[in-house]
Formats: C-alpha cells, sequence, structure tokens
C-alpha cells in the first residue's frame, strides 16, 4: 500500500487540503491525513513538492495516432482544402508512421498527465505502440465506407481488426466501435456496427456535424462535399440524413465528435438519447469549423469532453494546451466556472464516456493518478482549477492502476 499527501486533492469539482489517498492498483481509502496514515501504518509514504494538486489521470477520449507524423504536411484553415489533402498525403502520412513516432505520441499525453485515451483507429498501425504505453487505451476500430458494393467485406475487416485488438484486453485495451461520419458510412453497414457495439456493450464514437459543407451534403446534397463526392466516389447524393443518422444510434449512447453545426433540435435529441460530444476546440479552429456552443451543451445536460483530436489536426496532444485553448475560446463562460467544468470533462465525464473505472479519487477507483505542481501556493481554493490549467505543462508525479510512470 502507498499513501499519497499532496496540498490539495481534487475531489467532485472541491480541493481538500490536509487529505491523504491510500491505494495499491485501485484507490484503497481517501480522507484526512491522520485517519489514513493510522489505517495503514505500514504503508510507503510517497512525498510531494510544495504546491502541489492531485488530481485523477487525466482521460482524452479523441486522438488518431496513425497521423502521428503530421505536422506541415497537412492543409489547415478550411475543412474541404484540409480533407483533400488528407486523402492526397494519406499514404504517405500513414506509411511512414513508425511504431516509434506512435509511441513517441503515446508519450507526450503520458508526461501531460493523461492516463488513458480513445484512439480512433482504421488500419490498426498503432496496435503494437497501444500495447506498449502503459496508458488505458479504449482501441476505436473506424467503419468506413459509402459504397454498397463494398461495405460488407469492410465490416469483416472491422470486425477481424477489434477481435485482434480484443486479445489484449488483460494489457488495458480495450477494443471499441467507431463510425467515421454520416456522410461516409452506408446506413445498411451502420445499423450492423450500432448492432455489434451494443452486443459486445463497447463504446461506440462518430464524428458527427464537424463542418458546414458536411450540414450542407447531408441536408440538401449541395455545398463543398458535391464535387468532391462526385469526383472520387462517383456519388451525386447523400446516403444518409441527419435525422436518420442520429436515430441510428437511438437506445445506444455514443460519443460524438465535434456537433460543431449541431442544430438545437439534434442537441436536443443527443441529449434525449444519452449520448456525449467530444470537443476539440484547437482542431476545429484549425480546421475553420467554428465553436462549438458549450452554454447550449449547459442547457441540455449533455456531457462533454475535451479532447485533443490527432496530430493531423493539431499541433499537439497535450491535454493542459487543449483545456487552455478551450479557456480561450469560450470567451464568453465565467472563467471560474468553466475551469472547473473543463478539468471534470477530462476526468470523471471522461471516464464514464469511455466506460472506465477511473476519473475519480475515491475508494473502490482505478489508482490512475496526475500530480501537478502550482508555481506558487494558490490565495483560494476556488481558483485552483484556472491555476491548474494556465500553469501546468507537464505533470510532476503520474500512477496508472499504483504503478508510478513519471
Ligand atoms: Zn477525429
Amino acid at each position: 500500500m502507498q499513501i499519497i499527501s499532496p496540498d490539495y486533492l481534487s475531489i467532485d469539482g472541491e480541493y481538500k487540503k490536509g487529505y491523504s489517498v491510500a491505494f495499491d492498483e485501485q484507490i484503497r481509502a481517501v480522507g484526512v491525513t491522520e485517519d489514513i496514515l493510522s489505517l495503514y501504518p505500514k504503508s510507503e509514504h510517497i512525498a510531494t513538492p510544495p504546491h502541489s494538486v492531485l488530481y485523477p489521470g487525466f482521460i482524452n477520449t479523441h486522438v488518431h495516432l496513425e497521423f502521428s507524423g503530421n505536422s506541415t504536411t497537412l492543409r489547415y484553415g478550411s475543412f474541404m482544402p484540409w480533407l483533400s489533402s488528407v486523402i492526397q498525403k494519406r499514404e504517405m502520412l500513414t506509411s511512414s508512421c513508425t511504431t516509434e513516432i506512435i509511441s513517441e505520441a503515446c508519450q507526450a499525453m503520458l508526461q501531460s498527465g493523461i492516463t488513458s485515451f480513445g484512439a480512433i483507429s482504421s488500419m490498426g498501425l498503432e496496435l503494437d505502440a497501444c500495447v506498449a504505453t502503459p496508458q488505458r487505451v479504449v482501441l476505436f476500430h473506424e467503419l468506413i465506407g459509402s459504397d454498397p458494393q463494398s461495405m460488407q467485406s469492410a465490416f469483416e475487416n472491422f470486425v477481424q481488426r477489434f477481435e485482434a485488438s480484443a486479445e489484449y484486453q488483460n494489457m488495458r485495451i480495450a477494443p471499441a466501435v467507431a463510425i467515421h461520419s454520416p456522410y461516409s458510412v452506408h446506413p445498411d453497414i451502420l445499423g450492423q456496427a450500432v448492432a455489434f457495439a451494443k452486443e459486445r456493450n463497447a463504446p461506440l464514437s462518430a464524428h458527427f456535424l464537424e463542418s458546414r459543407a458536411e450540414r450542407e451534403w447531408l441536408e440538401s446534397s449541395t455545398g463543398a462535399f458535391k464535387p468532391f463526392f462526385e469526383s472520387f466516389l462517383n456519388q451525386t447524393k447523400a446516403a444518409t440524413t441527419i435525422e436518420e443518422f442520429l436515430a441510428s444510434f437511438d437506445g445506444y449512447p455514443a460519443h460524438f465528435t465535434h456537433c460543431v453545426e449541431a442544430h438545437e433540435e439534434e442537441l436536443r435529441k443527443i441529449a434525449l438519447q444519452g449520448h456525449t460530444i467530444a470537443h476539440c476546440p484547437r482542431s476545429n479552429r484549425l480546421l475553420g469549423c467554428g465553436t462549438l456552443d458549450l452554454e447550449r451543451l449547459g442547457r441540455l445536460n449533455i456531457p462533454f469532453s475535451v479532447a485533443t483530436d490527432g496530430l493531423s489536426s493539431n499541433y499537439s496532444l497535450n491535454i493542459f494546451d487543449e483545456l487552455r485553448a478551450a479557456l480561450m475560446m469560450h470567451a464568453r463562460h465565467d472563467l471560474l466556472s468553466l475551469s472547473k467544468k473543463l478539468i471534470r470533462s477530462v476526468t470523471l465525464d471522461a471516464a464514464k464516456i469511455l466506460h472506465l473505472n477511473a476519473g475519480r479519487i475515491a475508494s473502490g477507483y482505478d489508482a490512475d493518478l496526475a500530480l501537478v505542481v502550482l508555481p506558487q501556493a494558490p490565495e483560494r481554493e476556488e481558483d485552483i482549477a484556472l491555476w491548474t490549467i494556465l500553469h501546468t505543462q507537464k505533470v510532476t508525479q503520474l500512477y496508472i492502476g499504483g504503478k508510478q510512470y513519471v
């Protein structure tokens, strides 16, 4: 048993002073330091630097590791030119993306305090790096295919990749299901995929309403997607509608990425069905996709997570870079309450989204912990979330399943 006694302990949105945590692979007890020390007198006591704050390990629900080789190759600024550049450079980027590069990306996440992540996998290139990394990985095998001729073989390939990763479940890898998007997946195969996720009780995710172009295409088969579909796929009409796509998920909660272009009506349906949203502020900014309406999400009580997306639409996988961007982007929100909400989005809410027994410092949860050190003692407890977001580049200590990795 180990005991850690930080200056402050983050518990359900509050910061407790004089508290300690006893843990082995799971958290066994949380309470006032004297009580915890007398409960486990023979345990190892972990020293912490001054001004330390202990958080549950941070969780990044949406990342694409297969594109970790990109830094200046893809075209940023607007969604369609970006998508065209992805298609054009995809082969080059993925073939040069070695296990070493992917491992470096996992390590960068680890240093910023990420103890679990959801990786969208379209080819299975990241499996070796995910097996080697100490983090918990929810591996979202992605399905793509709007052509009725080839979609059955795409589904079979997806099932194969899913089953292959299921063999690594005892190595902290959990297989999950990802639908690429409403514009790229045929409704028939979508139905099969949702049924498959439900049957396996696996997390389910989909990119949804990321850009204006996507919305126009799904609504009226017009806009910037039209020439793209005509030239690449010989398709003149969208294969599904927004309503149809959303209705396919009825009865099984999904994690929708982006939703920047979702209207009130769609968000109401998302709320009603218990779906959640991955919010990637830097990716949205870099691809010219606008800003998710967090105020509306709050009104409708839709849980969201802040996530980095991949290096195909970002410049770092540091969760604190992402939280800072979110803090700046949502300028109309009260600074202090938004800071707390953002921290919750990458701990408690993200854990629920990925079906993890983590994201909370409480007895019975996995001992995934991240220790952050503030530059000075905080004057007020209510400012700690803000200081944490503004001043953290890397965490000072990090535990996954009770084992120290930073
Ligand atoms: Zn994505």
